[in-house]
């Protein structure tokens, strides 16, 4: 449940309303905003009598909030929710926010160069796996640790943050202490303990949506993590399995604006796992801005034919400078800042 009252409520008696509801054994967080303060109520509202309560003349409004997910929603906390990644600001409405980098770290000439290349054409976050969830066991699995201290290298001589994928609860500390923002793949979406550990901390979580799951599911997984006390959640819509084989996912472009309804957390696209094919990035990438997304994350390898993973949907250092000239001219249109304009 929901409460607005209004801001020249008494703080005595707001305390003792919110001291009130917590005696009934439910978690009450308090939004104080400019025009009002938004109490939200977590656990068994249906004890409480929406009508008597509004009989009070301090309340304003009152709003029963019938999705599962409550910190993740917006009906909870109508502000958008703006992340701060050592000075990029994802979720403003004002920017349009690129993270670029390969689908894997190969080699230290491979992560440098491309990090070097995607900075000088406007990248705000280096993306890179370290540790890859493979289909297949006998495919690359990643540089592990030595990928994340590549990461750290390219990270010191660009100065772009790093966005990598974690995947089992045991590397949360190391992680913590060495990225900007944890990556949690499609297929641990639903890695329910690695989201408990992973709202333990305070480090921005790229949560990318499950390869089948609902929108709803995806926001009980950043439930999840926010109910450990970490909402630093950025959404990243990944495609989705369809009856649809022509790409290697179905982009869900309406998830977007659902999203953004539903939800006041920040949601990117990532238009090259949604594809497969690197000619389909440059046109879902536009539409992305078109749509609302605050931002993409894509795959860009200097040598896509030789890439180690993931090459046939990652764009060259070429293609990824004439794919920013055009989210550039498109952001004026979209008030949004983003390189090149
Ligand atoms: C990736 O970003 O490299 C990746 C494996 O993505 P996803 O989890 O969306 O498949
Ligand atoms: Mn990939």
């Amino acid at each position: 449940m929901v409460i607005v009252t209004k801001t020249t409520i008494e703080r005595q008696k707001l305390d003792t309303m919110v001291q009130d509801f917590r005696n009934l054994g439910l978690e009450v967080d308090i939004i104080e905003g400019t025009g009002s303060i938004v109490l939200g109520l977590i656990g068994d509202t249906h004890q409480l009598d929406a009508d008597r309560l509004l009989l009070d003349p301090d309340i304003e409004r009152i709003m029963r909030v019938q999705e599962p997910f409550k910190k993740a929603s917006r009906k909870f906390h109508p502000e958008a929710t703006v992340i701060d990644v050592n000075g990029v600001s994802i979720g403003d409405g004002k920017s349009f926010v690129v993270m670029a980098g390969p689908c894997s770290v190969e080699t230290e000439e491979q992560i440098l160069t491309v990090a070097k290349s995607v900075k000088s054409n406007g990248a705000s976050i280096l993306r890179g796996g370290a540790y890859k969830p493979r289909t297949s066991p006998y495919s690359f699995q990643g540089l592990e640790l030595e990928g994340l201290e590549l990461l750290k290298k390219a990270r010191k001589e660009t100065g772009l943050p790093i966005v990598t994928e974690i995947m089992c609860p045991s590397l949360v500390e190391v992680f913590n202490e060495n990225v900007d923002i944890i990556q949690v793949g499609a297929r641990n979406m639903q890695n329910f303990d690695l989201l408990k550990e992973l709202g333990k901390i305070e480090k921005p979580i790229l949560l990318k949506r499950g390869l089948s799951a609902t929108i709803e599911e995806w926001l009980m997984s950043a439930e999840y993590i926010m109910a450990g006390g970490n909402h630093n959640v950025i959404l990243c819509e990944r495609g989705i399995r369809t009856f649809e084989t022509y790409t290697r996912n179905t982009l869900d472009l309406s998830a977007i604006p659902a999203v953004k309804k539903l939800s006041h957390l920040p949601v990117v696209v990532d238009p090259s796992h949604s594809a497969g094919m690197s000619w389909m990035v440059e046109p879902l990438s536009l539409a992305a801005m078109a749509v609302g997304a605050d931002g993409i994350i894509v795959e860009v390898h200097n040598d896509p034919k030789n890439a180690l993973c993931d090459g046939a949907q990652s764009l060259d250092l070429d293609q990824y400078g004439a794919l920013m000239d055009k989210l550039g001219n498109m952001s004026v249109h979209f008030g949004k800042k983003c390189y090149k304009i």
